[in-house]
């Protein structure tokens, strides 16, 4: 599975951070995924290998409008280059009205569907694809949700062991069984696949969280979750000044949850754009840094723009060169 940040700055672009988006695809899939869409999203997509014709569902996580005033546009230009399949859009109301009066306003005639599914009222999992998707409320400002996308369809695996045991040698049976069919053998023996299949690891979870300041309201999907991208606006001390009225969570909250919850892998973003990458100037993004480290020991990651994380089998996370 991989991650690739399309935009990693909260409330407004800076020069080297675009406001909120993120790409989530299997590896070796040309079909993605997209959480939230920042105004110029459609920019950052094109310096990137993803292409808005494979583009398969899009979460917005809330409504402020460094999470989805990108929208308009990148379903014109999809549109331009001649997308045809449906479009799946999981956001709260007050975006398809958003959309909606766009659209009609400027007499954008899409040459696709857009299904809109209402965040307000997804319960349970829905299967969409590569990923089976959950939900889970937030607190911010107004409604935001955190999405689980767990792993679906995956492959399972031949028990050579078992095979071997009751005399079926590697060749044609083998390939049969592992592509899902029974096979009659020659002496007239039935072989099930199901037998012969299993279920060698558990599917990987990625949560991409909205903006949210009691990163606890997670606590209920994190023991089976191998990464959380949770926002991490302010360092502790900028977020004391600020106040606790825009909502926001500081490093340390998050480092600490994480912490306390065992998260493997843990990604900040969405950060204030007082943090350059200048670390001769104060504050910079290493004070973000240097304080999660002090809460929190697991594999941790700020996301850059364009920064393309892998996960592995097993749920690690590392960062592609
Ligand atoms: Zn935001
Ligand atoms: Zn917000």
């Amino acid at each position: 599975m991989e991650l690739i940040f399309l935009g990693t700055s909260s409330g407004t672009p800076t020069k080297s951070r675009n406001v909120s988006a993120v790409g989530l695809k299997m590896q070796n899939s040309k079909s993605w995924y997209l959480i939230d869409c920042g105004e110029g999203t459609q920019h950052q997509i094109l310096r990137t290998k993803l292409s808005l014709l494979h583009l398969r569902v899009i979460c917005i996580t809330h409504i402020h409008g460094d999470h989805c005033y990108g929208l308009p546009g990148l379903l014109a230009s999809a549109s331009m280059d001649g997308r045809k399949n449906k479009l799946t859009i999981i956001a709260p109301e007050g975006v398809k009205l958003f959309l909606e009066s766009i659209i009609n306003a400027t007499q954008l005639e899409l040459s696709f569907e857009v299904d809109y599914i209402k965040a307000e009222e997804l319960t349970g999992i829905l299967n969409l694809g590569d990923f089976d998707v959950g939900i889970t409320d937030l607190s911010h400002r107004c409604p935001s949700y955190a999405y689980n996308f767990i792993e679906a369809n995956i492959k399972p695996t031949l028990n050579k062991e078992k095979l071997l045991a009751e005399g079926i040698e590697p060749g044609p049976v083998w390939g049969k069984l592992q592509q899902g069919q029974d096979v009659i053998l020659e002496e007239g023996r039935i072989l099930k696949n199901d037998d012969f299949l299993e279920q060698t690891r558990e599917p990987r979870s990625i949560v991409v969280c909205g903006d949210n300041d009691t990163p606890e309201l997670l606590n209920d999907i994190t023991p089976k979750s191998d990464v959380i991208v949770h926002e991490a606006t302010y360092t502790q001390h900028v977020l004391n000044q600020v106040g606790t009225k825009p909502q926001h969570s500081s490093a340390k909250q998050v480092a600490e949850f994480g912490q306390q919850n065992q998260i493997k892998n843990m990604v900040l973003t969405h950060f204030s754009a007082r943090y350059g990458y200048n670390e001769k100037k104060s504050p910079s993004i290493n004070d973000v840094k240097d304080e999660a480290l002090k809460f929190y020991s697991g594999n941790l990651f700020l996301a850059n723009d364009f920064d393309v994380d892998h996960v592995d089998k097993q749920g690690l996370m590392s960062l592609s060169e």
